[in-house]
Formats: structure tokens, sequence, C-alpha cells
């Protein structure tokens, strides 16, 4: 199963694709996290691309692209793989588009998730991070941290959370919605492109309202992709 899933910062398409990921034991491709765990670990490209992602801005395409592709052809994503953060241009679309046609491993179906931008910038802010990776958030009801003030705590585990560099900076959120939201050079243009291609190959495209809670999200996406 090769499933691409877009959807605004925020929308939530880390926590399906985590369910996804969860229920179907394939890899889970998340170019942010692969740019947060090179950073983590101080390598050259972690910190070349942490001068871009505490912006908020777009690490250059000459990385990215061929840094994904690389990691799609790795061993554990023979079975499938759930692509969630790229493509974010079209460059980037055309790229993965041609790349996965030459390597013969087309998309199965792709999902896109749809939230205003006034939504999901308040989940941007009200995001914070669990050790252990469950998802918190104070603008979602049911993943909602405990405490008052920071520091918060897992609702699930009770480790303190922390904030995202990224997600601390109004400014850079405000940069990182104004690229999805780009519908001639962003990642709506994006979209665009893999929704032409869905329809000539016939592919399925399911659409999701991201603005749902999370249960009604995830059982809505499993229908349109045929899952019971
Ligand atoms: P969010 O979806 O909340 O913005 P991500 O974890 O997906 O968070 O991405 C964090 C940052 O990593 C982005 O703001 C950007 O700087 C960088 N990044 C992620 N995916 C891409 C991509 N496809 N192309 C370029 N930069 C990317």
């Amino acid at each position: 199963m090769r499933i691409l899933i877009f959807g605004p910062n925020g929308s939530g398409k880390g926590t399906q694709s985590a369910l996804l990921v969860n229920r179907f034991q394939v890899a889970h491709i998340e170019s942010g996290a692969i740019f947060r765990d090179h950073a983590k670990r101080g390598t050259e490209l972690g910190k070349e691309a942490k001068t871009y992602t505490d912006r908020g801005a777009l690490v250059p395409d000459s990385i990215t692209i061929p840094m994904i592709l690389d990691r799609l052809n790795a061993a554990d994503c023979a079975k499938g793989w759930i692509l969630d953060g790229f493509p974010r241009n079209p460059s980037q679309a055309i790229a993965l588009l041609d790349g996965l046609s030459k390597a013969g491993t087309p998309l199965d179906a792709v999902v896109e998730i749809q939230v205003d931008r006034e939504i999901a910038k308040a989940r941007l802010l009200g995001r914070r991070t669990c050790p252990a990776g469950h998802p918190n958030n104070l603008a979602i009801p049911g993943i909602q941290p405990v405490g008052e003030h920071e520091p918060y705590f897992c609702w699930k585990c009770g480790a303190e959370l922390i904030g995202r560099s990224d997600d601390m900076d109004e400014n850079a959120i405000d940069i990182r919605l104004n690229i999805y939201f780009d519908a001639e050079n962003g990642t709506l243009a994006a979209v665009q492109r893999v929704h032409d291609w869905c329809k000539k190959s016939n592919t399925t495209y399911v659409t999701l309202d991201g603005s749902a809670k999370i249960d009604q999200v995830q059982a809505e996406l499993c229908q349109g992709l045929g899952l019971t």
C-alpha cells in the first residue's frame, strides 16, 4: 500500500498517518520528522535544514527531493508506505510522480485533509509534543494536555510536553500556512497536479473534512480507502 497524504500544517495528517501506519504496519515517511531527526543528531543535513525549518521556509528541493526519493527505496518501504509532508510544491510533485513511475511503484491512493487556515493555525499554536509520541493539542478536544499553563503534561502518559521550535513562533506558522495555501507555487499547486494525475490514472482520491473529530476523520478515511 502506497498512500500520499496532503493537509495543511496542523490538519491532523500526522495523526491520521500514524493511525494508518499502526494498523497496516507500513513505513511512515514524514519529511519534517526526517529533518528533525537529523537536527537532533547534529548532522550537516540537520544543521542546514534547521536554518529553514525554524523560520517556516521550505528546505531547498535540491536537498529534499533526493532525500525523499532515496528514503522510499529503503528496504522497510518494500511492503508499502504512507508519505506525509512531501510534495509541498509543484517541482516536488513532478519529481515524485516521475520517480514512482520509473520505479514501477505508483501511488495506490491519495488523501487530502481539508481545514480552514484559522483552524490550522490554532492547532499549530496548541500542539505540544510528548516524548512517547502521543498526540497532544490544546485546541483539539479529546487530546488536550493536562495543566493550566506551561509545562503541560501528556493526557495519555503524564510525561512533560514540549513545543516544537517552529510551532512557538507565530511568524513561522504564518509562513508555513502561506506556503500550503499558495495555489500557484505552493502545496495547493502540488495537490492539483497529483489530483490531475489521479484522475488520469484512475487512482483513488479521498477528500476529508479535517475539522471533524479524530475518530470520525479516521472512519471516513478507512471508508474512502475501501478498508473495513
Ligand atoms: P508542519 O506540517 O506542521 O509544517 P512538518 O513536520 O511537516 O510540519 O515540517 C516541518 C518543516 O520541515 C517545514 O516547515 C519545512 O521547513 C520542512 N519540510 C518538511 N517537508 C518539506 C518538504 N516537502 N519540502 C521542503 N521542506 C520541508
